[in-house]
């Protein structure tokens, strides 16, 4: 028996490909005795297909009890003439909502071997390692009031950005829990130039800092000058706190920084359970790739990373989270590319299933 809980939703397309290959290592974890409780279910066009909605009510009970959850990806073109309320994405964000997963991490990680993946100049990206925290339940993508009505002879748009001194607040703290685990640096982005809710952003946080964590390096930027210095010089940064809008815009630029979309894990954190653990789902960036799907060609990095998040951020398995990491930097070192990496002429790719022993072996040898 352990008491560390899994619930691994595979999902649709490549989802169940790239999750084989973390089966594949949490296994090896346990015949080195570090063993998951896991289980496995449904979720996306896959859950609908079985039981006529994307999540089942069971299925989010079991999401709410383990100790992280970790998905693969949802969606698909067989499913796009569905109705809005039981498209895949909607198990998604039922997840996302009902755990009330406020603090979405994107790590932007750059690995040497594959520095030349970048937009970026060489060495303005390799070694790159930093944390973009985006708040992700409230903000402008929620508040009150929203929609298009009509103003005289002309149509209106309007959405609002709202933000409570506690929704800053327990961002701000998972932003400086995190540093501590990391370089210990935060950098807080807002608009507190142009806009009230900037300005109070800023406030919380600087209060935060200074009641709870004033042994982390704490800075202050207006999120423009942040999407500047991110392409700028990326690397003077450890982790960047934003809001929902914000975070949405600069994460994605930070992903960029580091080439493949089959590279980019995440984890999305929510208030701690009674054991401690925070509510918890990791999954990669990328969606279901149904062109490639069933093929063979996924790179299941993306998915291998976000499960070294669950062992560091979750679990606190932080040396194990690193041999993770390591594995996969060393077999990328050693020339092994899945399709969507081949970038030099003359190299084979490798397959999913491929690419994961290699980083079990690789795991194996220590
Ligand atoms: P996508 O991320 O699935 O694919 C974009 C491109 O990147 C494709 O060419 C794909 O082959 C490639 N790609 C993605 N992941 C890869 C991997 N691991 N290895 C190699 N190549 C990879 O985005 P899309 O094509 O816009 O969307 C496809 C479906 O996925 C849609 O139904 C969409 O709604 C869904 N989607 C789901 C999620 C999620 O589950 N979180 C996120 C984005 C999109």
């Amino acid at each position: 028996m352990t008491d560390r809980s899994l619930l691994i939703l595979p999902g649709d397309g490549i989802g169940p490909e790239v999750m084989a290959e973390v089966r594949k290592i949490i296994d090896w974890f346990g015949t080195r005795g570090l063993a998951f409780d896991v289980s496995e279910d449904l979720v996306g066009g896959a859950a609908y297909d079985a039981h006529g909605t994307p999540l089942t009510d069971a299925t989010m009970a079991k999401a709410q009890e383990v100790d992280a959850v970790l998905l693969g990806a949802v969606g698909g073109p067989k499913y796009d003439v569905l109705d809005f309320s039981v498209k895949p994405e909607r198990g998604l964000l039922r997840l996302r909502k009902e755990m009330d997963l406020y603090a979405n991490l994107r790590p932007a990680q750059c690995f040497d071997a594959l520095a030349d993946f970048s937009s970026l100049k060489k060495d303005i990206v390799a070694g790159l390692d930093i944390m973009i925290i985006r708040e992700l339940t409230s903000g402008v993508y929620f508040g009150e009031p929203r929609g298009i009505h009509t103003e005289g002879n002309e149509r209106v748009g309007v959405n609002t950005q709202r933000y409570t001194e506690s929704e800053i607040a327990r961002v701000a703290r998972s932003a400086f829990e995190l540093a501590r685990k990391r370089d210990n640096r935060v950098c807080s982005m807002e608009k507190a130039n142009v806009m009230e809710s900037g300005v109070l952003w800023r406030d919380v946080v600087q209060e935060i800092h200074d009641a709870e964590y004033p042994d982390v390096e704490l800075s202050h930027m207006y999120a423009d000058a942040g999407a500047m210095q991110l392409t700028r010089w990326p690397k003077q940064f450890d982790v960047i706190v934003t809001d929902n809008l914000f975070g949405d815009l600069l994460s994605d630029l930070a992903a960029m920084l580091t080439g493949s979309l089959g590279m980019l894990p995440s984890a999305s954190l929510g208030a701690p359970m009674e054991n401690g653990r925070p509510k918890a789902l990791y999954e990669p960036v990328h969606g279901s790739a149904p062109d490639i799907a069933g093929q063979g060609k996924a790179n299941p990095i993306a998915c291998i990373l976000s499960f070294a998040m669950a062992l560091r951020y979750s679990f606190d398995l932080g040396d194990e989270a690193d041999r993770v990491e390591a594995a996969v930097e060393t077999v990328l070192a050693d020339g092994l590319r899945t399709a969507d990496l081949l970038g030099e002429e003359g190299m084979t790719p490798v397959s999913t299933a491929e690419m994961g022993d290699a980083i079990v072996a690789r795991l194996a040898a220590g």
